[in-house]
């Protein structure tokens, strides 16, 4: 049996340290987590696998072309650190060669993340995520990861961002981290089973704070009062809980019938 560990451990190979360093420092619900010992997110640099005194990391594509792409040899020595010492700190842990570690590449042409796929992750115990850069890397990685992911139809500059899209997706999603684990049940394009059995796949209802009735002092609404919903002032859970359902529904077909069809 595969034992699920308390911590989650996300590895983030880049030769922009920094960006993950920030990351892990700057959020509140982050930096509690760390603290909580729930979430270990690290940046290796690659640039300390780089080849000869240069520290070179990076190479002119065969053929011809622009730019530069990331050596597959340097990028295969970082993968390599990075789970071996996944798999020290497991062990430690006492969950051995069991513990459940995925390495993925970070790339336009990888399949595109999702809700799902989050759920997916959010069963490892540890993630290992390469990001290109420049041009992005020589083919010959593909063969050492074991999945590669798209956050969209776009190219950026490198695999940075994505590569913190997918950790703050994944991270959210693991018990604990967020408070309330009720939270992410009922939100946009959770698939999630919900206690009564049925799958939620519908964008989430609206949601309203005070004050409860908000006069607009300038521009298009100026001196129109916008107002919550009366049925949310109710307190009557049933009724309110049809009209958000009732919401949700509507919205979804609105906005992304696409998820329904
Ligand atoms: N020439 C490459 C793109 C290089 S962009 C190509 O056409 O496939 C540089 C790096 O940024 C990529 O190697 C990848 O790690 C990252 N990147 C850019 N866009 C991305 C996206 N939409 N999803 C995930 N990673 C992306």
């Amino acid at each position: 049996m595969i034992m699920k560990s308390k911590k989650l451990s996300i590895k983030i190979i880049t030769l922009f340290p920094q960006f993950v360093e920030h990351f892990a420092e700057a959020f509140g619900i982050v930096k509690r987590a760390v603290k909580l010992k729930l979430l270990d997110i690290k940046a290796l640099n690659l640039r300390s696998f780089g080849l000869d005194q240069r520290q070179t990391v990076d190479g002119r594509p065969y053929g011809g072309g622009v730019g530069m792409v990331l050596r597959a040899d340097v990028l295969y020595k970082a993968i390599k650190r990075a789970s071996s010492s996944a798999k020290a700190s497991a062990d430690k842990k006492g969950i051995g060669l069991r513990a459940k570690t995925r390495v993925i590449l970070l790339t336009p042409q990888g399949q595109k993340f999702n809700q799902k796929t989050a759920q997916r992750l959010a069963n490892y115990n540890q993630l290992i995520l390469v990001c290109g850069r420049y041009e992005g890397f020589d083919e010959r990685i593909r063969n050492f990861v074991d999945e590669e992911i798209s956050i969209g139809d776009y190219v950026l500059m490198g695999g940075e961002l994505p590569a913190l899209v997918v950790s703050e997706a994944v991270m959210r999603l693991r018990p604990r981290i967020l408070g309330k684990d009720e939270s992410t049940i009922d939100e946009s394009f959770s698939d999630k089973t919900k206690s009564d059995g049925r799958q939620n796949l519908f964008l989430e209802y609206p949601q309203y704070t005070k004050p409860e009735k908000w006069k607009v002092e300038s521009g298009k609404w100026k001196g129109k009062t916008l107002k919550v919903p009366k049925v949310l002032l109710t307190g009557h859970h049933k009724n309110i809980q049809d009209w958000r359902q009732a919401e949700a529904k509507k919205r979804t077909k609105k906005r992304r019938p696409d998820l329904i069809s």
